[in-house]
């Protein structure tokens, strides 16, 4: 196990249902088995149950198994031993990645629990992105599916010649369930990374899929347009029935 301990930095060891370091600090994993290596309270509690669920119900309909499978085909062309997913979520892409030792970081407790009991082999860790409780230069490989990339912590973990792969959405992602929710539906911005990696290659997949009207509300409550929408909006959506959308997303790859 490569967790460090986030008091001292000294290696944590599995002892029984604890994480210990030489120093004694000890940290309990949960009932599911994930281990809390929070120590400084958070303002961010990540995402709650509601979201959680309407989540995994959404991936569980299969519609991004092309992403996770596009994922899965990049870390095996690395033959990576160690990577890191650094907000994880629930795990539906860190289960699926071809790696001996894996490590999913994310502030919600609600997530982990349900990544950590569907995925016992991986060590899911509840943790800021920002401050990782891993060494220097451990791993091959790290990912981050739509959460903020937390440049300088991926830049530190990686190992020489190590990979970073970044997936957001595309510029027209989800963009007929935005023509739904709003007047002058806008295409989502692409960002620039600001990281000391080179980018090596850059990437846009996508697939039409048909959503049913609970997925749609589902993958409503998942996106950040459940904080952005009108009520007139949300009332349009939950009367939209099945919908044709668009999946489409940018793969980035940045190489140590
Ligand atoms: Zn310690």
């Amino acid at each position: 196990m490569k967790l460090i301990c986030p008091i001292c930095q000294e290696p944590l060891e599995k002892i029984n249902a604890s994480a210990v370091c030489v120093h004694h600090h000890t940290f309990d994993y949960a009932k599911q088995g994930y281990l809390n290596l929070l120590i400084t309270q958070s303002k961010d509690h990540g995402d709650n149950l509601e979201m959680v669920k309407a989540r995994t119900d959404f991936l569980n309909t299969g519609a991004y198994q092309f992403l996770r499978d596009a994922l899965s085909q990049s870390v095996q062309k690395e033959k990576v031993q160690v990577l890191a997913d650094l907000g994880c979520g629930e795990g539906y892409y860190t289960s699926a990645l071809p790696c001996e030792e894996k490590y999913g970081f994310d502030l919600s407790k609600d997530a982990l629990k349900h990544a950590s009991k569907n995925d016992p082999a991986s060590h899911y860790t509840v943790a800021s992105i920002f401050h990782l409780p891993l060494p220097d230069a451990c791993c091959e490989a790290a990912v981050t599916c739509f959460a903020p990339a937390a440049c300088e912590e991926i830049f530190r973990i990686l190992k020489p010649n190590g990979c970073f792969l970044f997936v957001t959405p595309g510029p027209c992602h989800l963009f007929e369930m935005k023509s739904v929710l709003y007047d002058t539906p806008y295409e989502n911005e692409m960002e620039d990374l600001s990281i000391d990696l080179r980018l090596e290659k850059d990437v846009m997949i996508e697939q039409k899929f048909i959503c049913s009207q609970e997925g749609l509300m589902n993958l409503f409550l998942m996106t950040p347009y459940a904080y952005r929408t009108s009520i007139a909006g949300r009332d349009k959506l939950a009367q939209a029935g099945n919908l044709e959308l668009t999946a489409q997303f940018r793969i980035r790859t940045y190489r140590k």
